[in-house]
Formats: C-alpha cells, sequence, structure tokens
C-alpha cells in the first residue's frame, strides 16, 4: 500500500489521501498526523489504498502514524461512519466528535504507567548486592524494599531513590526483576443483592437467556420497581463472561448515586466513568482504559456509546426517555439510537429501561421490535407507589404559587418530621419583570425571550444566551417605577417558604444553587441524612433519586407545559410528572403527591392520578398516528440561522425551493417557518420540516438535498440538518 485516505477535523466530507510507504491495512484506524495547509493536524487512518486520484505535485507524505494508541476497530469505524451518513455529518468531524479530545492534539498525554509492583529474581539476588557500591545507599534501600515478602510499588521504590525509574530500567535489563501487574485494590466486601422479586426474576432470566446475540429489551419499570438491581444482576452476568458493560446514564454528575451502587455490588472490577465533566487527560486515559480491555464497566454519558471496547458484551441504556441522550449540535445523535445499532452490529443485547419510556420505544414494544418487560411494584416490601391528588387552582386560589391545601401539607409534614419536595421547573425568583403602569417587559436584547429576574447582583438574566443586566429603577417605556416580578420561580418559592415557615431548614436545588462541584453531592448526602426538611427545586430532582425520608412531593406551575406548541410536550410533561412523583414514598413511609392545576379535567392529569403510564401512552400514540408525527413517520429539519433575519429567511426560501424540485412523493416538505424561539444570541433562527413514512426515503432525499445546499453554500447563514429532532 502506498496511500493513507485521512478523515480529518474539518467541517468537509472529503477523505485525504496522503502519501505513506509503510501503511498497512494493519494502520485502519490509527492516528496519523499529517500537514494540512501551513500546519500539522491530526486524523485518522480510514483506508489504505495503492492508487490515488490525486495529481502528482499534490501529493504529501503523512508524518507520523501513532502506533502507541489504541486504533479505532472496525466496529467502532462502522458505527461513525453510520453516524456521520445517517445524521448528515462530516465523518472527520464526526471521528473527533466522538473521541477523547486529546486525541486531537499533535502529542499525546503519556498514558499513565500502568500500576506494576517489582521484587528481585533469583539473578537479582545473586548480583545486585554485590555488584552496587556500598555507599549508594539510596540503592541499597531500594534493594532491600525488592527483597521484601510484599513486592514494591514505583511509589514506594521513588521514595527510596529519586532515580528510581532510570534503575528500575537499568536493572530489568540486567535480569534482575520480576515485575508483575499490581494485585488488584483489596476487595472489599461485595455488597449483598437482595433477593429479586418475581417481576425482576422474570426480567433477569429473560435477558440472561439471550445473552449471547442481538435484541433489544424495553425495560418498562415504574419509579423505584428496582430496574437498578435487574441492571446489576446482568451485569454480573456479563462480567463472569468476562464480557465488556457499556452503560449510558443521562447526567453522571447528578445520579452519584448510580455510579455508587456499580462500585459497592463489583468492587474487584476495573470501572471507568465517562463524561465531558473529566479532564482531558483523564478521559483519554479512562477510554484507553476501555480500549485496552482492563476496563469492564464504562458508565457514561451519551458520549460514551462512542466508546472503543473490544470485548463489548451489553449495553445498558438508563433512563432511555431522556432528552440529553440527543446531542443538539454539532453531530446531532441520539445516543440511544446509536447504541440500538451498535448492540446490533456487535450481536450483543441491549437494555432500554425506563418508567417513563419514550413514545418511541414504546410503540417498538407494541410492536414486537423490543422485547417489553414490566416492572409493575415496588422493590422494597414496604414501599408503595405515592397517592397523586390534584387540587382545582380554580377553586382553591394559589397564593403566590401555594394553595391553602398545599400549604397544610407541607406543615404536616414538618410536624412529623418528614421531608417534603416542591416542584417548580424555573429557575431564579420570577420569570418576568413588569410595568404595571404600561405593560412592558425586560426582555432580552439577543433573543426573542424574556429576561428571569434572579435574587442576584445585576438580576435580569438571560436562561438562553447568559446576558445579564441590572434591573431598571424605572420603566424604560414609560417611565414608571412601578415594576414588579410577576410569577414564581424557585428563589421566590424559597423565600416564600422561609416566611411562612421560619424554623425549617430548606434547600434549593437547582442550576445556580450547584455552584460548586461538589455541592451536588453535598446536598445529596445532607437530604439523605436527615438535614433538610423541605426541598425546593427543578427537574434535576427528577433523575432517580432514592429521598427515603420523602412523603410529599408537591408540583407547581405543571400546566405551563400544556400550553407548548411542541407536539411533544404532553408526552414530556406527563413523564416529568410521574418521574418527580416518584421521588416520594420511596422507602416504608408512604408518599403524596398534590398537582396544583387549572385543568383538572385533563386526560393528562386523570392520567397521572392513576400513574399508569402505558394507558397514556397509548392515547398519545393514537394521537400522534392520527395527526401524522413521529414515531408513525419520520423527522428531519433544517436548521438555519443567520445574524440578518433576510439572509436566513432568503437560504430557507431557496432550500425549499430546491426540496421541491428533488422530492419524491413519499416526502413532505413544509413551508419554512420561524423556530420556536426565533432569535438566540442575536441570530435569527429559521427551520425546514420534511418528513416521510419511510425511513429510507428520508435519508435518500436528506442526502441530495444537503449535497445542493453544500454546493449553494451562503456564507452568511449557518445550517445543519437534524435527524430525528425532539426539539422544535
Ligand atoms: P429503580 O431503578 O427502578 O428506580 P432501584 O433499583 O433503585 O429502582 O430500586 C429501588 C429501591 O429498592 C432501592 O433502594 C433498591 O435497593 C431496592 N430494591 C431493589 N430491588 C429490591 C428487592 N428485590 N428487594 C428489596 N429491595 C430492593
Ligand atoms: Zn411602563
Ligand atoms: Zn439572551
Amino acid at each position: 500500500m502506498a496511500f493513507a485516505q485521512i478523515a480529518l477535523d474539518i467541517p468537509l466530507s472529503t477523505v485525504f489521501d496522503y502519501f505513506a510507504p509503510d501503511v498497512t491495512l494493519a494502520d485502519i484506524g490509527r492516528r496519523a498526523i499529517v500537514p494540512f495547509g501551513k500546519k500539522k493536524q491530526t486524523g485518522v487512518i480510514i483506508g489504505v489504498a495503492e492508487n490515488t486520484a490525486l495529481a502528482a505535485k499534490q501529493i504529501k507524505s503523512v508524518s507520523a502514524i501513532d502506533r502507541d494508541s489504541p486504533r479505532l476497530s472496525a466496529g467502532v469505524l462502522n458505527l461513525l461512519s453510520f453516524a456521520a451518513d445517517y445524521y448528515h455529518h462530516p465523518i472527520g468531524q464526526t471521528i473527533f466528535a466522538a473521541l477523547p479530545p486529546a486525541y486531537r492534539e499533535l502529542q499525546l498525554p503519556t498514558p499513565r504507567e500502568q500500576e506494576k509492583v517489582y521484587r528481585l529474581s533469583e539473578l537479582g539476588r545473586e548480583q545486585a548486592l554485590a555488584a552496587i557500591p556500598k555507599r549508594a545507599v539510596a540503592q541499597h534501600k531500594m534493594l532491600t524494599l525488592l527483597s521484601a515478602e510484599q513486592p514494591a510499588t514505583l511509589a514506594s521504590l521513588r521514595e527510596a531513590c529519586a532515580s528510581a525509574t532510570k534503575l528500575l530500567r537499568d536493572w530489568s535489563e540486567f535480569g534482575w526483576l520480576k515485575t508483575s501487574d499490581a494485585a488488584p485494590p483489596i476487595t472489599t466486601q461485595a455488597s449483598q443483592p437482595p433477593a429479586l422479586n418475581g417481576e425482576q426474576q422474570h426480567a433477569v432470566a429473560q435477558i440472561s437467556a439471550a445473552l449471547d446475540r442481538f435484541g433489544c429489551w424495553l425495560l418498562q419499570g415504574i419509579t423505584g420497581s428496582g430496574k437498578t438491581e435487574v441492571y446489576l444482576h446482568i451485569v454480573a452476568q456479563a462480567l463472569m463472561q468476562r464480557k465488556q458493560v457499556l452503560i449510558l446514564v443521562p447526567e453522571i454528575s447528578l445520579t452519584p448515586q448510580l455510579e455508587g451502587r456499580f462500585r459497592a455490588r463489583f468492587p474487584s472490577a476495573a470501572m471507568v466513568s465517562l463524561h465531558s465533566g473529566l479532564g482531558n487527560n483523564e478521559r483519554y486515559q479512562a477510554w484507553r482504559g476501555a480500549a485496552e480491555g482492563r476496563a469492564e464497566i464504562v458508565l457514561g454519558t451519551r458520549l460514551a456509546v462512542f466508546t472503543e471496547l473490544p470485548r463489548l458484551g451489553l449495553i445498558i441504556v438508563d433512563e432511555e426517555h431522556d432528552a440529553s441522550f440527543k446531542q443538539q449540535e454539532g453531530l446531532r445523535y441520539s445516543a440511544r439510537d446509536l447504541a440500538v445499532f451498535r448492540a446490533h452490529a456487535a450481536n450483543v443485547p441491549v437494555v432500554l429501561g425506563s418508567a417513563t419510556p419514550s413514545l418511541e420505544s414504546f410503540a417498538h414494544g407494541q410492536r414486537g421490535h423490543y422485547h417489553r418487560l414490566a416492572l409493575n411494584q415496588r422493590a422494597h416490601q414496604s414501599a408503595v407507589l405515592p397517592q397523586v391528588k390534584l387540587i382545582d387552582t380554580r377553586v382553591n386560589k394559589a397564593k403566590e404559587g401555594f394553595t391553602e391545601p398545599l400549604t397544610r401539607a407541607v406543615a404536616a409534614r414538618l410536624e412529623r418530621g418528614e421531608q417534603s419536595l416542591i416542584f417548580i421547573n424555573r429557575r431564579g425568583y420570577a420569570p418576568v419583570i413588569h410595568c404595571r403602569a404600561c405593560g412592558w417587559m425586560a426582555g432580552c436584547p439577543r433573543c426573542s425571550t424574556r429576561l428571569v429576574f434572579h435574587l442576584k447582583r445585576r438580576p435580569l438574566r438571560c436562561h438562553l444566551c447568559g446576558h445579564v443586566e441590572a434591573a431598571p429603577e424605572s420603566c424604560p417605556a414609560c417611565g414608571s417605577v412601578d415594576l414588579r416580578p410577576v410569577g414564581e420561580g424557585t428563589q421566590r418559592i424559597e423565600a416564600l417558604l422561609n416566611l411562612q415557615f421560619p424554623d425549617a431548614r430548606i434547600l434549593r436545588l437547582d442550576r445556580d444553587s450547584m455552584g460548586r462541584k461538589d455541592a451536588w453531592q453535598t446536598n445529596l448526602a445532607a437530604i439523605e441524612s436527615g438535614q433538610a426538611d423541605i426541598l425546593v427545586g427543578t427537574q434535576m430532582l427528577a433523575k432517580g433519586h432514592d429521598f427515603p425520608k420523602l412523603t410529599l412531593v408537591a408540583m407547581i406551575n405543571v400546566d405551563s407545559g400544556l400550553y407548548s406548541t411542541d407536539f411533544r410536550a404532553a408526552e414530556r410533561t406527563f413523564a416529568l410528572v410521574l418521574q418527580v412523583a416518584g421521588r416520594a414514598g420511596r422507602a416504608d413511609h408512604p408518599g403524596e403527591v398534590l398537582i396544583q392545576t387549572e385543568f383538572p379535567g385533563h386526560p393528562l392529569f386523570r392520567a397521572a392520578v392513576s400513574q399508569d403510564y402505558s394507558d397514556y401512552a397509548e392515547i398519545l400514540l393514537q394521537e400522534r398516528q392520527a395527526a401524522g408525527f413521529p414515531p408513525y413517520v419520520y423527522q428531519a429539519l433544517l436548521r438555519v440561522e443567520a445574524i440578518q433575519a433576510d439572509a436566513a429567511q432568503a437560504f430557507t426560501a431557496r432550500a425549499k425551493a430546491i426540496a421541491d424540485g428533488l422530492r419524491g412523493n413519499d416526502i413532505t416538505v413544509y413551508q419554512p417557518v420561524e423556530a420556536s424561539i426565533h432569535r438566540i444570541a442575536g441570530k435569527s433562527r429559521y427551520q425546514i420540516t420534511a418528513q416521510s413514512a419511510k425511513r429510507t426515503s428520508l435519508q435518500h432525499f436528506l442526502r441530495t438535498w444537503r449535497a445542493e445546499l453544500s454546493a449553494k453554500d451562503d456564507r452568511k447563514v449557518r445550517w445543519a440538518i437534524d435527524v430525528d429532532p425532539i426539539e422544535l
């Protein structure tokens, strides 16, 4: 072979040929450093060839091929090329979005010297003592350590002698040393698994019996039904077969409990977590551990779906409905969907778990594409689902967010020493400030949204672009000083509770209270040990935590979810209600959930009272089918943004005309519209929806549409195709 075909991290779908006389098929998937323009750049070899179409004087040579780092396997390259193709993103950028950022650097961080331990060999015992001069005290200290019963670690040898690293190299060349991998860390007693209940046993048995092949399992278990326990059991089996396990979770930092449970159950298994909160070096080391087969359990966020895993045997996607599995910029992939693709390609099982599965997955379950497994009971003997009650706010008027029955319920918990949670999905003090004289409201100068009022210096904040400003003394429109914050956010609810229950210990949990890195963990610990009486928080609290002392969950302002124009709003709101409700009554205290609403007759709230996810999911699916929405059709959005609204509009108009010229009968392309938030950070946003009942038709259409759009590229606009969008 003479040429390497290299994918580079640039916004072009092209692959570049470089001269590489020593390249072989075994180099596919390796990093290469190549000259590109005036600089050197890192790329990945995705093919090799005898020839190139390039003219002789255009050809440049590869500067170096990195044969030390793990290479991307055919399996992962296949996953990446599928992702590039399906999500219509350049292959080079897809690869580099999936790899740890350190891979982009020309110099890789040196891999951590794998923990090795040393002792003297027979030969070393015979020769070393005599060979090393008496005055080399430090070296003799090393010899003492190396002759001890416990093998010596590099750290202890370095302590004895500053030049230990170099000496070890010399001595092992003389044959004086025996090296071995460090013994696994002292294994603590593994946490004892509880005896599984019937439903759990059934689920474990079904999946275990098919561990050797692809199958997509939809584990639909109500909150607290012991899904995690099911994962732990099948993970144990996969580990026994010396397989690697990939577990995807929405946000690791929010669920330290989950990581803790895996570590406690498998104390001697090597486990790494992979998420964007890690430093570049840490992430690279974790990735490398997985790629070299050392890590047995990889727990990660969406980006971990691309991890190289030579012995992959099982994939689990926990809280599969969670929106954070879909990346919203760049490579707009769904890690859940790619997990299913990957499992299929690798012929291993994938388990999608949730109390509130996405309607897409639920529909696959109905049609039998996924195997449904249900857990309908709470796992803890005494734990039962909380009772859900609606408070009709037309009858019980809310004063500053709270109705009378809700206040009484909180007071009763305080009296009994139990915890309450007030859920409101809005951070800040009030969502708007408003002039009572003329109706003016503070808006973001860069976005088409209102500024949220916070109790902070420069209190007006935009939650979309981060803009902050001081609150005006008087109305900029009419001069009136009668400006008021309107509506409630977490800070205001916290303040009101402080007034009403001055002795209660109140803890607010939202993005703003998460300032310090470990604040979330500290807060969770405080809640668990009973140091808080009332929690006020956003949907961060909905994510899978066990709060054993929590007996009341109150939901304020859920109605706002019903006003959205997004056809997914009902699905999302319902899932959120059940997830938040599920925080109550987890241990042996029965729980109660109170939902304040103006629409107690709405089917969503009636379903919330019965807490039957499947029932309502079926109703929603019928509505989707009747209206021709996903999952009965496949959608893609062309998203366009530009500083000048005209430019974006003109581009979408042209894109629509092109689409009309291309599309077959089985594709619908809608008129361009403004995005639901039509201006963010100074950019106007427009979009076009294209859809089809056939995925392959849509894909085919998108490919040609994208090619034509790329040819007419307009520097004034930025555009991207979003396949299977979840936000409109
Ligand atoms: P989920 O993931 O479905 O929310 P978990 O696996 O976290 O549920 O289980 C909820 C609680 O019940 C946890 O405290 C867990 O330790 C406990 N649990 C799970 N399975 C059992 C069981 N079979 N017997 C007793 N307790 C269990
Ligand atoms: Zn005014
Ligand atoms: Zn803004």
